[in-house]
């Protein structure tokens, strides 16, 4: 048999999915692990007991050209683990691949039970890569879907407008794709998006599609059927007024219409959340604070664990009064790049950060912290002063020639 690919496994297992364990002449164990994350060349996984697992691309690679070897008997289990320490995972992942390639040609019905349901939104193409979010322009639809959609049921239909400025001829007035979302607030799209199409989209307009929901999964309609065909009444409604910002809700008799289109896959890198919760549209001052806070304890509370990148943290001493105090003492101006912090930003990189100013001292107290930009913390983080310094200088110069040509 050919060899499984690390291009077909990710484009074939979603986010969330349970894969069963599996070993040749053991068979399937009655047990299961999670896929979490599927980034370019990792799959983040992690067990019933919660310990995080990660299998990389060339592990797979070196697996999976010895599958057959090892079910013909050719090499045993015990030489395979000498090429990784993560057989286990990988062997039942080749297994469920190998499954699922054999099952036939998927339709849109077998991605629905009897509880789904399905969310038609106006839009100018499909998610991808580029674009993997389901985005708005008006928050309070974002956050609306965010709160009753079902991450395990439900989905989101896309149907291309028929702007014939932004939709491209092909997706024009045709259904798209379904979307899975994941759980939680909408994040700013500069997060999610790719900054050039994101760009594009806001021209004249910074706040088109700046509140995204991220996609866990996508399955694209292999026939990019009419969407008038199929969904003639609500089609019409969805491109007109508010509704086009927003979303509808399709009834059983119209889902009934659509389970029978062929679907294929969407290959979709799906990053860990973590941290866009620091990515979350922040509107004051206030918020910054508490979206700070709250983070802190997160990492205090995961401080020493995988979960955490950076080195252990455990203790969180400041306050909401101390951060708001702080901030009045600095003027409102970043302590590592002398620059204002914005009171309110959807550019997670200006937001405010505490910065430990000795941080071999793992609590964060009055003493021991000063409010930065984000983006300057992440700069700064292992780099000291001066080299920290050094890169301030060529930003600046590089910035204010720029600014000359002008
Ligand atoms: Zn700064």
């Amino acid at each position: 048999m050919k060899a499984a690919t690390w291009d077909d496994l990710t484009s074939s297992v979603c986010v969330g999915d349970s894969i069963r364990y599996w070993a040749p002449k053991r068979g399937y164990r009655n047990a299961t692990f999670n896929i979490v994350a599927i980034n370019g060349n990792r799959l983040d996984l992690t067990t019933k007991e919660g310990k995080p697992v990660e299998v990389h691309r060339k592990d797979f690679g070196k697996v999976a050209v010895q599958f057959d070897d090892l079910l013909q008997g050719t090499i045993s289990r015990q030489e395979l683990t000498k090429t990784s320490g993560r057989t286990a995972y990988i062997l039942s992942l080749i297994r469920e691949l190998n499954e699922r390639l054999k099952r036939p040609h998927p339709k849109l019905g077998d991605l629905l039970s009897a509880n789904s349901r399905v969310f038609l939104k106006s839009e100018y193409g499909p998610v991808s890569n580029e674009w993997p979010a389901v985005s708005f322009s008006v928050e309070g639809y974002a956050r609306k879907l965010a709160e009753i959609f079902d991450t395990k049921e439900d989905w989101v239909l896309f149907a291309g407008t028929d702007d014939h400025d932004l939709t491209p001829p092909e997706f024009r007035k045709k259904l798209l794709c379904v979307v899975r979302i994941r759980s939680g607030p909408p994040v700013d799209s500069g997060v999610l998006v790719d900054p050039g199409r994101l760009n594009y989209f806001q021209q004249g307009d910074p706040k088109k599609f700046a509140y995204s929901l991220q996609a866990t999964a996508a399955w694209k309609l292999a026939t990019l059927p009419a969407a008038r065909d199929l969904l003639k009444e609500k089609y019409g409604v969805i491109g007109r007024g508010q509704a086009r910002k927003s979303y509808l809700i399709l009834s059983p008799t119209e889902i009934d219409r659509l389970k029978d289109l062929p679907v294929a896959r969407i290959a979709l890198s799906v990053l860990p959340l973590d941290e866009f919760h620091l990515a979350e549209v922040i509107d004051s001052l206030e918020d910054q604070f508490d979206r700070l806070l709250g983070l802190l304890t997160r990492r205090a509370q995961l401080g020493g664990t995988a979960v955490s990148r950076n080195a252990p943290i455990r203790i969180v001493k400041l306050t909401k009064q101390d951060l708001r105090e702080m901030w009045a003492e600095q003027g409102g101006l970043c302590r590592l790049c002398n620059a204002a912090i914005p009171r309110s930003t959807r550019n997670f990189l200006l937001q405010v950060s505490a910065d430990r100013t000795d941080s071999k001292v793992e609590t964060y107290s009055r003493a021991n912290t000063q409010l930065t930009h984000l983006g300057c913390n992440y700069g700064k983080n292992s780099a000291d002063a001066e080299q920290f310094a050094d890169w301030l200088r060529i930003v600046r110069v590089a910035n204010s020639l720029n600014h000359d040509d002008d």
